[in-house]
């Protein structure tokens, strides 16, 4: 679906509403050769050394469906999110949702659920931008307290809270996820707001109209709160037979994924970069070696930047030459 030329004014609302920083990333047009899926990945320049940054031209593009653009929550510098979504792909997900957005009218903020391809993804705007911890420690007790599954968990499946980091540090990224009204690379196919006739225009006008969440009324929620225990340790499981290795500072992959299985010479898990795009049902693809864990593939594909990216963790560039 591809709409003609979209309105300066359009563009204008949805940066406002959901730009956060200029980095982001840009789903493939083409699917990859082996796993046939359309990953993300952070654009380049043409030389395919400086990393693009989000402008208003990009923005345009993604809304008249010719690129699909990738989100990220938190600008590294204020610790901050405009938005938290909640993404939500298995079976049974929307009805999940729905009772989310209405325990959240309970609390006075209107959420809104956009489709996705298998499930949807509910999305809370911010009057001004909210400290990235607050809004999980409230997302994660309304969790709690409806007993929804949440991904990275004992549990295969669940909802996934974005932003995924209480915060960054400079030159990380943490999750991306894909911004709101794009059309999926896939199918192309425009996923929409339930709450308003489906053309772009009703859609901001609807967004627009939101009760939104702000700092005053975010801090009295969460007053007296915490992230809940068993959600606490949520990308943070190490299997207690994993042998330390190197220096302090170097790269862990065991300290960000969940092990599922041990067989043969290998860990097993479910594939951060798959499981960015509601792949890896299995939660499998990834697999490290028990020997030296800095060995990691998946089979679907994804690469080490992706596979790092998608924990929040690129791949440092070397610095200095030229
Ligand atoms: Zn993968």
């Amino acid at each position: 679906m591809v709409e003609d030329v979209v309105s300066p004014d359009l563009v204008e609302d949805y940066c406002r509403l959901f730009m956060n920083r200029r980095a982001y990333t840009v789903q493939s047009a083409r699917p990859h050769r082996e796993s046939g899926r359309h990953y993300y990945y952070r654009p380049k320049d043409a030389k395919g050394r400086q990393a693009l940054a989000l402008s208003r031209k990009t923005i345009a593009q993604h809304l008249e469906g010719k690129i699909t653009i990738g989100l990220y929550a938190i600008n590294p510098r204020t610790q901050r999110c405009k938005w938290v979504a909640i993404d939500a792909d298995y079976e049974n997900s929307l009805e999940h949702l729905v009772k989310l957005q209405w325990e959240l009218t309970k609390d006075g903020i209107e959420a809104a659920i956009e489709k996705s391809r298998r499930g949807g993804h509910l999305w809370i705007l911010a009057e001004a931008p909210l400290l990235a911890k607050d809004c999980r420690v409230y997302i994660y007790n309304l969790a709690s307290k409806l007993k929804l599954p949440v991904k990275g968990t004992a549990l295969p499946e669940g909802i996934e809270i974005f932003p995924r980091h209480n915060s960054l540090k400079p030159g990380e990224f943490g999750n991306a996820i894909r911004g709101p009204l794009g059309i999926h690379q896939a199918n192309k196919k425009r996923y929409f707001f339930y709450g308003a006739d489906y053309t772009l225009q009703a859609q901001m006008d609807y967004l627009k109209s939101l009760g939104n969440l702000n700092e005053e009324r975010l801090k009295a929620l969460i007053a007296g709160m915490t992230v809940p225990e068993e959600l606490s340790e949520v990308h943070r499981r190490v299997p207690s037979f994993v042998p330390c290795r190197g220096s302090g500072n170097e790269f862990r992959i065991l300290e960000h994924i969940q092990v599922r299985r041990k067989s043969g010479r290998n860990f097993w898990a479910r594939c951060p970069s798959c499981a960015l795009y509601g792949h890896d049902r299995n939660g499998d693809n990834l697999a490290v070696s028990v020997d030296d864990p800095r060995k990691y593939r998946c089979w679907a594909g994804c690469t080490r930047e992706m596979i790092r990216e998608a924990l929040g963790h690129p791949v440092k560039r070397a610095v200095g030459g030229r």
